[in-house]
């Protein structure tokens, strides 16, 4: 689970988030929309400490991520991050990208670490691809392989910061799809996601709850249906009627 209490982060005088309270529960997958410049990708960021928090708690797995003496390469070893940028290495196949972190980070042997690229490859639908290069995958293929990145290392919890926002919309479906199996897989639990989006469809049919941020706080959060088709405030209403 992740369990954010009182979380606050200040640029300056810029305060960015303003008391941000949210739990995503194991295996549950909550969909943060909103406007430009409300906080969205701050609150992802301070989740994994690429921000330190001005004030709060973030909790990842009972384990306070913010506490003074925590540790955080380990923190991130148990958080996946997805950016709309993919930032593979150009210079490594898609199973060296896969395969490196599990090397360096996870002291992994070639071997094992190999075997579960190619098996992360080919959930997320990229087994005939583990040995082109970036720049010869589409941007759809190369998010895949950054989704693959990170579940190779074998993450508790799952963060997306608009995963489809920097792809041709034809590609849009195929990382949608992934993260939907993700969310929902035949069998067993499903990962516990943290999704910024501004795919509505996606949000509806997958969320358990969207939550609605604006000027750093969460403005409205609920079920999709009630969220999105029936909001409670006029600035969702608002943002919905812009991306709707
Ligand atoms: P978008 O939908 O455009 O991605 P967002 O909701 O993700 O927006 P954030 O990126 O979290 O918004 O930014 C919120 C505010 O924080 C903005 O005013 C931004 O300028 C400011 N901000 C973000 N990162 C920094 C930083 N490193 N230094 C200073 N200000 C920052
Ligand atoms: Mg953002």
């Amino acid at each position: 689970a992740i369990e954010i209490g009182g979380l606050r982060k200040a640029f300056g005088a810029n305060e960015v988030l303003r008391g941000i309270d949210l739990r995503v529960a194991s295996g549950e997958v909550v969909c943060v929309i909103g406007p430009s410049g409300s906080g969205k990708s701050t609150l992802l960021r301070c989740v994994n400490l690429l921000e330190e928090p001005t004030a709060g708690t973030v909790r990842v797995g009972g384990v306070d991520v913010t506490a003074p003496d925590v540790d955080i390469d380990a923190v991130r070893r148990r958080i996946g991050m997805v950016f709309q940028s993919f930032n593979l290495f150009p210079h490594l196949t898609a199973l060296g990208n896969v395969v490196i972190a599990q090397r360096k980070v996870l002291r992994r042997g070639r071997a094992e670490a190999e075997r579960i690229a190619r098996e992360q490859l080919e959930g997320v639908g990229l087994a005939d691809k583990t040995g082109s290069y970036p720049a010869q995958l589409s941007g759809g293929q190369q998010q895949r392989v950054a989704i693959a990145r990170a579940l190779a290392m074998g993450p508790e919890v799952m963060l997306f910061d608009e995963p489809t926002s920097a792809l041709d919309p034809e590609l849009v479906g195929d990382v949608l799809g992934v993260m939907r199996g993700l969310a929902r897989p035949g069998e067993g639990r499903g990962m516990t996601m943290l999704v910024v989006t501004h795919e509505m469809g996606f949000a509806r049919e997958v969320a358990d709850r969207v939550v609605f941020m604006d000027g750093g706080v969460v403005v409205e959060e609920g079920p999709p249906a009630r969220v999105i088709d029936d909001p409670a405030h006029e600035r969702t209403r608002t943002f919905l009627s812009r991306v709707l």
